[in-house]
Formats: C-alpha cells, sequence, structure tokens
C-alpha cells in the first residue's frame, strides 16, 4: 500500500519546505528520477502573486527541482496553461517563471504545439511536454473549488489542456459527477507518477480564485494521487467529493493508503469555509441515481453578477462554454436558460464580481 505522508511546515522558507519536502519524499514512494526528464506541473491557474493562493507557492516548486536535480533528473520541465492565457505563458506574477529562471529548468508552454490525445470518446489536446517527460509530477495547491468543492493534486492536470480548450469540455460533462468523471479520465491520461500538495498556505471560500488564503502549515506528498485528494477533502471537513467519490466508485480501495506522520483527521480544520458543506457520499450517491432516473435533483445556484464591482472586462463572457452571457446596456446579463452552471465565469472573473450562493 502507497504511503501518503503529511507533514507540518509553517512558512515558505526555501530552507523550511526544502526540509519538510525531504522527509516526505524519504518516506513514500517516490519515483527513480536519475538522468530522466521530469515534468513539474504546478497549479497557475492565473499568474497572480503568491500571497493570493491561487497557485501553488514558487517556494515549493523551487524545493522539488532543487531535489530533483540533486537526485540527477537528466532534464526537468515546468509547465502549464492558465484558463485565460493571453500570449506566451510566462508566469512572472506567481513567481513560477523565475524559478524555471534559478533552477535552469525548462518553462514549457501547454498552448504551445499540443497533442490530441483520445480520452473516451473525446478527443482533447493536450500539453505536448507530456509526451517528452518520463516522469509526471502534480504540483497542487489546496484550495476549494465551486463545481468540484476541493482542486487537487488530481484536477491540477486539467490544465495540461491548453487554455480556453478546457471550458467547452464542461460542454460535454454538464453534471458535477460527470465532470469529475471527466477530469479523472484527463488525470489518468497524463500518467502522473507522483503528487505533492501545497497546503503551507491553502485557499477557503469561494474558490479556486477568488477565495481567501488560509494557513494551514501542511505540505503532502506520495504516489496515490487519491489518497491526497481525500486526505484534502477531509482536511477541510468534507466526507466526500465529487472526484474523490467518482474514484471510489470507478476503483474500489483506490484512495487506501498509510500516513507515516501526521493523519487527516489529526490536521482536519473544524472551521474551514467550504463550499457544498451538506455533500456526503450518500447526496453524491442520491443525486447520480435520481438523475439516472430522470428526476433533476440539481438545486446548484446560478451566477450572479455584481454589477458595481464588475469592470466589464468581458472575461466571463470568453470563458462561458454556453453562450450564456451578453453585455446588455453596459451591463453583464445572464440567460438562466443556456446556462449549464459550470462556473468558468466566476473561476476567470478578475475582479470577484461574481458570486455563487
Ligand atoms: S469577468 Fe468579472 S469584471 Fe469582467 S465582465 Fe465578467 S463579471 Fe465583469
Ligand atoms: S454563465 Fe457562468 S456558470 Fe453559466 S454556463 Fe456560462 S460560464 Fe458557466
Amino acid at each position: 500500500m502507497k504511503r501518503t505522508a503529511i507533514v507540518r511546515c509553517g512558512s515558505y522558507d526555501l530552507k523550511e519546505v526544502h526540509g519538510s519536502l525531504t522527509e516526505i519524499i524519504g518516506a513514500t514512494e517516490f519515483p527513480e528520477v536519475a538522468g530522466r526528464t521530469v515534468l513539474v506541473k504546478p497549479n497557475v491557474l492565473s499568474d497572480s502573486a503568491p500571497e493570493k493562493a491561487i497557485t501553488t507557492h514558487p517556494a515549493v516548486v523551487e524545493a522539488l527541482v532543487m531535489i530533483l536535480k540533486d537526485m540527477g533528473a537528466g532534464h526537468i520541465i515546468i509547465g502549464d496553461s492558465p484558463g485565460m492565457q493571453a500570449g506566451r505563458f510566462n508566469p512572472k506574477a506567481s513567481g513560477i517563471a523565475d524559478v524555471a529562471a534559478r533552477t535552469g529548468a525548462e518553462l514549457a508552454d501547454f498552448a504551445v504545439n499540443p497533442r490530441i490525445h483520445q480520452v473516451g470518446s473525446l478527443r482533447i489536446p493536450m500539453a505536448e511536454a507530456l509526451d517528452r517527460a518520463d516522469i509526471v509530477i502534480s504540483a497542487a495547491k489546496l484550495k476549494t473549488h465551486q463545481l468540484m468543492y476541493a482542486t487537487g493534486v488530481i484536477k491540477n492536470l486539467f490544465g495540461t489542456v491548453p487554455g480556453l480548450n478546457k471550458s467547452p469540455l464542461h460542454l460535454r460533462a454538464r453534471k458535477p459527477e460527470e465532470f469529475a468523471a471527466l477530469i479523472l479520465a484527463i488525470f489518468r491520461e497524463a500518467h502522473v507518477d507522483y503528487s505533492i500538495m501545497d497546503a503551507i498556505v491553502g485557499m477557503e471560500g469561494p474558490g479556486p480564485s477568488n477565495g481567501s488564503p488560509r494557513e494551514i502549515g501542511l505540505l503532502i506528498g506520495g504516489a496515490n494521487p487519491y489518497a491526497i485528494d481525500k486526505a484534502e477533502a477531509r482536511i477541510m471537513g468534507y466526507r466526500t467529493v465529487p472526484i474523490v467519490s467518482r474514484a471510489e466508485e470507478e476503483m474500489p480501495g483506490c484512495t487506501e493508503t498509510e500516513y507515516p506522520f501526521l493523519s487527516p483527521e489529526e490536521v482536519r480544520i473544524d472551521d474551514f469555509s467550504r463550499i457544498g458543506k451538506g455533500l456526503t457520499v450518500g447526496s453524491l450517491f442520491l443525486a447520480s441515481l435520481l438523475s439516472a432516473i430522470g428526476i433533476r435533483s440539481d438545486r446548484r445556484p446560478f451566477p450572479s453578477f455584481q454589477h458595481r464591482t464588475c469592470r466589464r472586462c468581458g472575461k466571463c463572457i470568453e470563458v462561458c462554454p454556453a453562450k450564456a452571457l451578453s453585455l446588455t446596456d453596459g451591463k453583464v446579463t445572464i440567460d438562466k436558460e443556456r446556462c449549464i452552471r459550470c462556473y468558468c465565469c466566476h473561476e476567470m472573473c478578475p475582479f470577484d464580481a461574481i458570486k455563487v450562493k
């Protein structure tokens, strides 16, 4: 059984992060990297300052790259493609570009020359760097997520689908359980070998972009991504979340693990501000059962627009896969008949002008 290491790490001091990560790697099933090409996939949802807790902190990425180099990795690639990528991927504000420059790692833009992958019945463009990598490491951030309740090491690989190619996939998987299944399929297609989660400062409230930073003081790692995402959910106070629930349905026993250090129950945050507080394994099962027999049980709210805060940048209109948004009389208006409640607009609004409650 693969182990999941949860260790305390109180700051983003590079030395401290390096020490904690070394401890995690030593206690878990880390792949052999000597002489091999390693792709590190941080979460760079949008290129923003590390203090906002939207992105994997650069100190975590840097410490990981330093360890990989010490282990003799032949070539290291750091890559991603934000949802609203404008121009070439150059994540300066998040500090990720500087990590690549300092360490000599290649910075890969997943939007350049993507390769088509057959994922179930869908043909999906995915990062070319996946083809070159012998080893893939997901380096995620602990955050809430409006649709999936939590975004972790599995959902992080959705970023291998370049830029705006992500949002139309919501039309092919409209219900949360369908979207969770699609995310799992994309994750499997990426062949991830190891995962770490930056939970030193996570995000609570209306994540993954507009929530609030929350000091947690943990780093998590291991070769069982399902166990890591389950640990994340438990730390946040959920009994389960759609991606973990779906994974357990498809692969019974996949979240089984051993904790060599802390267990999620020991570090659970009782007052963590979550999304979908009432979610249980039973409610997820009931929702999919009712939908299978044609009864609509989806009570998810529609997004609402705060016109005073809105700067009319148009990003929500651009990202909406259902073409449910338009600018009418200087205000963003929503066609609820079209809206599929994917919350891409909420995720991409740079001014926190969209609420979901
Ligand atoms: S993305 Fe946000 S700020 Fe921009 S138009 Fe939409 S609601 Fe307004
Ligand atoms: S309006 Fe927002 S939630 Fe509705 S379909 Fe468009 S992007 Fe998704």
